[in-house]
Order: structure tokens, then C-alpha cells, then sequence
């Protein structure tokens, strides 16, 4: 039976925990005070051994990414944090502004601390109105008491600010360049890298771009230490190291979000959420955002060689596989945003490829002809076999298509967006072929 840890999600449950007074009750602000009597350096090495793998999807060690930082004799350094979580399915970055927004903050003050940086920007996603709020206030509050501003806790002549800039809507704006752009004023379009952000950011100048839930465990890691924290963790061998936020949707009766140590389990988790509705089979399951390959109940990994790091779970189902960064690669899919989204048997998965089809085809910034062409015609042959139109000869095309965007792209969101049109044509071709003979949905389209 798995059991939620309290880090991240510390200050939850308490009475008004997004207010700085809560805050500091439960030890709120300790560990900026700490931070700024460090060498940043020392701090790097803390996050360095604290193992966090980049909590946003691309799962980067956070630490390491710190480090590329180097002072510029001319400019300014800059921490920006990912806020943009759009992902469909991802509903995790929010509880930490909605319902502890100072342990960002603080995250924020220890982040560009160690970086060099003075300024932070934390970038949110617009529709997010609640977080938004909770994070003005805390921000101004921080202000209020000295905490922010030019001499930190009125002792450490070291400016911080922080401030929030909200974003569009836009999905592509979570693309780290894209969100730099969109940050600037521009058109929120991806770059080409290199050059990357630790050289050329925001305005031109070094920044590294952080996720909220990376940044919101600075502060419990330097109180706690890198290494203590590594070891909660049931992948801190693979060096996937302490606790995180795990989201539970879809087809299960309790969905939520919880915070484990990282390494349970699908089953464990789907278990936790309460089963699938209504006592119902799993049909499948999407790991961590629409964008990460779906994965069925009966599937078992590739045959792993003796150093592949799933060799000791060999022969169990990808759902008994502890849900890391490296053991979903390795597993065939990815942990993307950590959030899974369960499909319960008696879904209609043309209609859910046709559904996600529709949001990339959306989404595509469209700069690259394999993404905004290829986008619009995966969507088009979904379309006409949902609508009774489709030809057998199209799903090859679809998967022509989708290879042809692979590789081709300015950004992953290419990737992204072929890889569902890939592996639903695959691993549910007889559904799609069942449409196409029965000129149209034989279970109508149910999504339930
Ligand atoms: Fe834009 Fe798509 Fe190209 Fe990314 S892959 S830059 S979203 S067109």
C-alpha cells in the first residue's frame, strides 16, 4: 500500500496555506536564510545530490542544469520558471501555487541565488486564475516584509526579485525558447538550439528555465540535505532521486494528485485513485501527458540485456514497473509530467486519437512544413474515419505522416504530436480498421 510523503505537499492540509503567515509557522523562509549564508556553488552540489530529475517532462537533473550557468562579464543572469502547464492530463504544478505558492518563491530566492541570477520570473499559464492570484499576493507579501527586494531578510546585501508574467493560453509556450520568446513580447515560437538558454535566454542573457514542482523542492532539499532527499527515492540507484507529485486521471474513481517517494508503480497508483471506474478492466494507459506513448495492460518490456536498468523486473507488465525517467524509457514510453491518464475498457480509441489529433493540429505553431502540414492531415484521415469516410490504404499514410514530422522539427513538439497518431494506429489498428468496414464508429463514439 503506497503512502503519500509530505515534502512537496508539506503545507497542504494546513489552514490557509498559501499565506505567508502559515508559511512561516511551518518553517517557511528557513531555507533561503541558509541559502544566502552558502556559496552558491554548495548549493549546486546539494541539488546536484539530490538527484531531481526536471519535474516538467524532459527530466533533466536539475543540479547538473544549474551548473551550466557562467557569469557573464556584461550581463545580467535570469531564473525562469515554467509555469505553463497545459499539458492535457497534467494537473500537478497548479496545487503548488494554488496551495503553497511561498515554497515557489523561496524555491525561486534559492534558485537564482545559486545561479547569479537577481531576477525571477515565474511564467503562467493565463487560464490558471486562482494560482495567479495566490501567487501576486504571496509575492507582494514577501515584499511587504523585506524578504524580496534589495537586501534579502534586510541582512545579505544580494537583490532578488520575483515577479509573475502570464502567458497566452498556448500550449507551445511551454517549450523553454518558446516561453522565453513569448516572455519578451514575441511570438511564442520555439528557437532553433543550439544556442541554449544558459548562454542565450531571456533578453538575450543566461537564464536556466526550471519547472514550478523542480523549483518548490529547493527548499525542503537544502533543510533536509541533497543526499538524504536522493535516498527516499526507490530509483536513487538510477540516480532518480527523492520524492514527487504524482497525478492520477481519466477513468479511476477517486483522481487527484499525491505526492509520493518516485518509484511506485502504475498499478500502485491506479490502486491508490481507487480502481477503474466502476470495476471496470484498463483498456490503457497514457503515463505522463497526452504527448507520451500509450501503453496497454498486457505489455511487457522489450527484452532487456543484462545492463539495461529494468533487467530485475524482466518479464512483469510495464504496469508492475517502478515509473522513473529512465525505467518508462526503457519500458517503451516516457514519465512525461508524471500524471497518468487511465482508459477504461468500452473507450472508443479512434475517438480519443482523433480528440488529441484535433489539439496538436491546434497547437502547432506552425514554423516547420512536417509539423503544420503533417498535424492537419493526421487530423483530416482521423476525421474521415470517425465520420465513416476512411480508407484502409489512409492508415498507412497516417503513419507515413507521422514519420515524416519525427526528426524534422524545430522542437519535440513534433515528436509529441506524431508519436500518439503512431502508436494508437498500431497498437489499435483493429479498431481503426473495424471503423473503416463499418463506415463509422461500431460503439458510437463512446467515451465514457
Ligand atoms: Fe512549431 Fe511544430 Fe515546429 Fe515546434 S515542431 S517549432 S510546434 S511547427
Amino acid at each position: 500500500m503506497l503512502q503519500p510523503q509530505k515534502i512537496i505537499s508539506r503545507n497542504y492540509e494546513l489552514p490557509e496555506s498559501w499565506t505567508l503567515a502559515t508559511f512561516e509557522k511551518a518553517g517557511g523562509y528557513q531555507a533561503i536564510r541558509k541559502a544566502l549564508q552558502m556559496e552558491p556553488a554548495k548549493i549546486i552540489d546539494e541539488m546536484k545530490a539530490a538527484n531531481i530529475r526536471g519535474r516538467g517532462g524532459a527530466g533533466f537533473p536539475m543540479g547538473v542544469k544549474w551548473s551550466f550557468m557562467r557569469p557573464h562579464p556584461t550581463k545580467p543572469a535570469y531564473l525562469v520558471v515554467n509555469a505553463d502547464e497545459g499539458e492535457p492530463g497534467t494537473h500537478k504544478d497548479r496545487t503548488i501555487m494554488e496551495r503553497d505558492p511561498h515554497s515557489l518563491i523561496e524555491g525561486c530566492m534559492i534558485g537564482a541565488y545559486a545561479i547569479g541570477a537577481h531576477v525571477a520570473y515565474i511564467y503562467v499559464r493565463d487560464e490558471l486564475h486562482l494560482a495567479k492570484k495566490r501567487l501576486w499576493d504571496a509575492i507582494h507579501d514577501a515584499r511587504a516584509k523585506g524578504y524580496l527586494g534589495n537586501r534579502p531578510f534586510g541582512a545579505k546585501d544580494y537583490p532578488l526579485e520575483v515577479h509573475v508574467h502570464t502567458g497566452g493560453g498556448a500550449y507551445i509556450c511551454g517549450e523553454e525558447t518558446s516561453l522565453l520568446n513569448s516572455l519578451e513580447g514575441k511570438r511564442g515560437e520555439p528557437r532553433f538550439k543550439p544556442p541554449f538558454p544558459a548562454q542565450v535566454g531571456a533578453f538575450g542573457c543566461p537564464t536556466t528555465v526550471n519547472n514550478v514542482e523542480s523549483i518548490a523542492a529547493a527548499g525542503p532539499v537544502l533543510l533536509m540535505g541533497g543526499a538524504e532527499f536522493s535516498k527516499l527515492s526507490r530509483l536513487h540507484a538510477l540516480n532518480d532521486g527523492g520524492s514527487r507529485l504524482y497525478g492520477v486521471n481519466g477513468h479511476v474513481e477517486k483522481p487527484g494528485t499525491w505526492e509520493f517517494n518516485c518509484g511506485p508503480t502504475m498499478n500502485e497508483l491506479i490502486e491508490h485513485a481507487g480502481g477503474v471506474s466502476k470495476g471496470r478492466k484498463i483498456k490503457c494507459v497514457i503515463p505522463g501527458g497526452s504527448s507520451t506513448p500509450v501503453l496497454l495492460p498486457g505489455e511487457l518490456f522489450h527484452a532487456p540485456d543484462d545492463k539495461s536498468p529494468l533487467h530485475e523486473w524482466h518479464g512483469k507488465s510495464v504496469f508492475d514497473v517502478p515509473m522513473g525517467v529512465d525505467t518508462m524509457r526503457t519500458a517503451g514510453s516516457m514519465l512525461g509530467t508524471c500524471c497518468l491518464t487511465v482508459i477504461a475498457e468500452g473507450t472508443c480509441m479512434v475517438r480519443v486519437a482523433q480528440n488529441l489529433a484535433r489539439f496538436y493540429k491546434h497547437e502547432s505553431c506552425g514554423q516547420c512544413t512536417p509539423c503544420r502540414e503533417g498535424t492537419a492531415w493526421i487530423l483530416r484521415i482521423f476525421d474521415k474515419i470517425e465520420n465513416g469516410q476512411g480508407e484502409l490504404r489512409e492508415l498507412d499514410q497516417v503513419a507515413d505522416i507521422a514519420s515524416g514530422i519525427v526528426g524534422n522539427t524545430i522542437c519535440a513538439f513534433g515528436e509529441g504530436a506524431a508519436g500518439p497518431a503512431l502508436t494508437f494506429v498500431k497498437k489499435f489498428r483493429a479498431e481503426f480498421v473495424a471503423h473503416i468496414e463499418a463506415k463509422g464508429c461500431p460503439s458510437k463514439g463512446s467515451i465514457l
